[in-house]
């Protein structure tokens, strides 16, 4: 990632919305995506420009990161972009369709782009302490992949996609209307260019199997419920010589009775008796990750938060954590025993003087 202007890129004001910053997106991605600038060779470039900066200031989190750091601060967190993700960042966004935005498929300059495989979704719920530690779980999900008969050519054994014959495997056919000649795409391979002759049993011919696979995916420590993991590659087969569609893990972290979770901090709530309170002690609590040491104030109140800093949970991406805060509650005796009540009664005498 360049020191660049992602502001500049996009062509909206530093404190311009989630809305219009999407909209700017939208109307750039369209205008210098390569498929529809084949015989610019910069349009390329400038695409990528235009998602690099769309990834950053879309994301809460990465913008503000950029705000103070810049572009360089981004890379030292751990954060990169591969070409991969700007596409598959423009299919989401477009819903895969950028045939019907561009009018008629990709054919008007060659053949019909093979298709990428489908994205699936998949969700795993964990409890808190899996979320600090991150997991690796197996995830069960039904996809299509490369007929194992055909290995995903969708001919039968022993023969082969051949070119079509319609076509001549150029994908478009040549009409002559007067001075014009008019070009559409092949209605005997839809454009593909190659046709099969015989089709493979096993999969009718479309080259692929609908088949239940266990995946196992790498959960990293300090997500939290709603967060949205992508494994690229891991979705639907595409189309022979198309890439795998991608699989996105939904991620649900179940509550825990013990703390509450305020972003990356956890809140535990501490019953503390008067003597305690008035005292101070030092006491061990349940951290996330194990029981944490805690000296409590004397004199501490209701409502006081005790910070303990690094034992909260882990930040995204990062090596560090947020804090726990023990918060303070004062548990007084509905009825206490007589004696203890005597020295209650002591007390008062004794402040009233
Ligand atoms: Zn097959
Ligand atoms: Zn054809």
């Amino acid at each position: 990632m360049a020191d660049r202007d992602y502001y500049a890129i996009l062509g909206v004001p530093r404190e311009a919305d989630k809305e219009e910053v999407k909209k700017a997106y939208r109307r750039l991605a369209i205008q210098h995506h390569p498929d529809k600038n084949p015989d610019d060779p910069s349009a390329e470039d400038k695409f990528k420009a235009v998602a690099e900066a769309y990834d950053v200031l879309s994301d809460p989190e990465k913008r503000q990161i950029y705000d103070r750091f810049g572009a360089a601060g981004l890379k030292g967190r751990g954060y990169d972009f591969s070409a991969e993700d700007i596409f598959s960042q423009f299919m989401s966004m477009f819903g895969g369709g950028f045939e019907d935005l561009f009018g008629g498929g990709m054919g008007a300059h060659g053949r019909r782009r093979p298709g990428k495989g489908r994205d699936q979704q998949v969700e795993v719920t964990l409890t808190l302490e899996e979320a600090a530690t991150g997991i690796e779980r197996e995830v069960t999900l039904r996809r299509d992949e490369a007929c194992a008969t055909c290995t995903g050519s969708g001919a039968a054994a022993g023969t082969g996609p051949e070119r079509c014959p319609a076509c001549h495997g150029h994908g478009r056919i040549a009409h002559s209307q007067g001075l014009f000649t008019i070009t559409t795409t092949c209605p005997q391979c839809r454009g593909a260019g190659r046709v099969i002759k015989e089709r493979c049993t096993a999969c009718s011919g479309t080259g692929r199997t609908s088949t239940e696979r266990k995946i196992k995916v790498r959960i990293p420590a300090g997500v939290d419920a709603g967060n949205t993991l992508r494994v690229g590659g891991a979705g639907g087969a595409g189309d022979a010589g198309a890439p795998a569609g991608d699989l996105y893990v939904v991620v649900d972290v179940r509550e825990d009775p013990r703390f509450r979770r305020e972003g990356d901090d956890l809140v535990h709530e501490l019953a503390l008796s008067i003597p305690d309170a008035v005292l101070g002690k030092k006491i061990v609590v349940d951290g996330i990750l194990g029981s944490v040491k805690v000296e409590i104030p004397k004199g501490s109140q209701p409502g006081d938060a005790i910070r303990v800093a690094g034992e909260g949970m882990p930040r995204l991406g990062t090596r560090s954590r947020g804090d726990l805060w023990v918060r303070v509650d004062i548990e007084v005796p509905r009825d206490p025993p007589k004696a203890i009540r005597k020295l209650y009664e002591q007390i008062r005498e004794m402040e009233a003087d």
